[in-house]
């Protein structure tokens, strides 16, 4: 067994195995990159037919086509945010069918059924966030005590995305998740304790050793997270930054480039399906526990049967599995924000 003296990312190596331990929360990650070429018995289908297929299949019943949504998708109750549903450009806001939260809705990004993830512009994204504002601030307005926001994108079936369609999701809560609560009470141990804010010294920590840095900017960070909780683990943070529905134009739009160069690195790295989070202070903190932030995981290719990608261990002991080092993936995305 070897362990590292680095303070801040710690880790240690036992039978070939890195441990590595998350700086803020103190949780454990398990890399072995030697699984990510272990044989797999499942999804011997060529990649990318069965995509294919499932993308044929689906738009034949899709609910979100425009020919279909507005007889299959719910409205706004008329005094929630003054029309039936939220519109901008060819993006599409209504209330969820099968919410599981206070003001969750879904969002349909584009006309089209199917959008390779290469190929989503900076303005759809901005667009999206920008309508996801206007749906948050008109939510608070008529209920104060909803004010938790969060936005969240499953691409494709294997990220527990049920619908093809280009969607996203949307929720604005009177209670945090309760990863909120673990990350608002983390973040403010650490400052007690160490005399400054956690993202100032990751952004400091990560630079110095450079190793998972994508970019470092200002107004924007991208890392390759040290202690991955998923696949191809990517972090984008705005330094400074408040509540999503307190972003400026121009912090939306860095973020909104950011994510469309990501969604291209992805493709390269061949992923084919994702989950994006985002992370974000309640409505009003003054001053915010953490900045807004996102994270990005890659999930199993859409194709037949595949052998999924959280097992026992991810499910049920709260422990993480991860067969791609951090700094691998650092070093295949650097290069979609070369040319600034
Ligand atoms: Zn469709």
């Amino acid at each position: 067994m070897s362990t590292t003296q680095n303070v801040f990312f710690r880790k240690r190596v036992v039978a070939g195995v890195e441990h590595r331990r998350d700086p803020l929360f103190g949780s454990w990650t398990r890399i072995n990159p030697d699984r990510a070429r272990r044989p797999k018995h499942t999804g011997g289908a060529a990649r990318g037919a069965d995509l294919q297929a499932l993308i044929q299949s689906s738009r034949e019943t899709c609910p979100f086509c425009p020919e279909r949504r507005d007889t299959e998708t719910p409205v706004f109750p008329p005094d929630l945010c003054g029309s039936a549903r939220l519109t901008k450009g060819e993006l599409v806001l209504f209330p969820n069918k099968n919410p599981f939260g206070e003001y969750h809705a879904v969002g349909i990004l584009a006309d089209s059924h199917y959008i390779p993830m290469e190929a989503y512009s900076e303005r759809t994204l901005e667009d999206s966030l920008l309508l996801t504002q206007a749906y948050f601030r008109a939510v608070h307005r008529k209920d104060a005590a909803a004010r938790f926001p969060v936005y969240v994108w499953n691409f494709l079936p294997p990220s527990a995305g049920s619908i093809v369609h280009p969607h996203i999701q949307l929720l604005l809560e009177s209670r945090p998740a309760p990863i909120i609560e673990t990350l608002t009470r983390a973040c403010l141990r650490w400052e007690e304790g160490q005399g400054e804010a956690f993202w100032d010294a990751l952004l400091r920590e990560e630079v110095r050793e450079g190793k998972r840095v994508i970019l470092a900017q200002e107004d924007v960070a991208v890392l390759a997270s040290f202690a991955p909780r998923g696949f191809r683990e990517i972090l984008v943070f705005l330094p400074g930054s408040g509540s999503l529905a307190d972003l400026e134009a121009g912090e939306i739009r860095t973020f909104s480039w950011a994510l469309a160069r990501l969604l291209k690195a992805y493709h390269a790295m061949g992923v084919g399906s994702f989950n994006l989070v985002t992370y974000s202070p309640p409505m009003g903190a003054a001053p915010p526990p953490f900045p807004f932030h996102v994270k990005l995981i890659s999930r199993p290719y859409p194709k037949g049967i595949y052998t999924n990608d959280t097992g026992f261990f991810e499910r049920m002991y709260d422990l993480w599995i991860i067969d791609t080092l951090p700094e691998e993936v650092a070093r295949l995305a650097r290069p979609f924000f070369r040319d600034g």
